[in-house]
């Protein structure tokens, strides 16, 4: 369920003591190290898949959507903000658990980089 050596499986069972913004018995979000807006949080399940594509759960999915939809609704950036789920190397995945970027703040550029 929890993969030892898993940054985020260890975020998510407090072992550095974060400060969550939303804590469900399924998910919890957080505020991002090195924001890239902002406002940018990071929501995340606290049992370990790799990526979307290890993700078969679509219950556990829309779940982990609405807890960004409320994070960013706590943050008070709920009238604009990006979603993000960066999947596999290429495309800017840098940690391999599973999480939604949730980034407002200021007005976005399209297309990504
Ligand atoms: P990815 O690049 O995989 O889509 O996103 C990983 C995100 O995790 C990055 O935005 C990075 O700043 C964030 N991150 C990495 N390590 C930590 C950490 O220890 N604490 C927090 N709060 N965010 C982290
Ligand atoms: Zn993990």
């Amino acid at each position: 369920m929890t993969q030892k050596d898993c940054l985020f499986c260890k975020i998510a069972q407090g072992a550095f003591n974060t400060e969550f913004i939303i804590e469900t018995e399924d998910y919890v979000s957080f505020k991002d190290i090195s924001p890239q807006a902002p406002v940018h949080a990071l929501v995340i399940p606290k049992i370990h898949f790799d990526s979307l594509n290890r993700m078969q759960e679509p219950e556990l999915m829309g779940k982990l959507l609405e807890g960004a939809r409320q994070t960013a609704q706590k943050l008070g950036i709920e009238d604009n903000y990006r979603l993000v789920i960066n999947t596999g190397e290429k495309a800017g995945q840098t940690v391999f658990h599973i999480h939604i970027h949730v980034l407002g703040g200021r007005a976005m550029q399209w297309p990504p980089g």
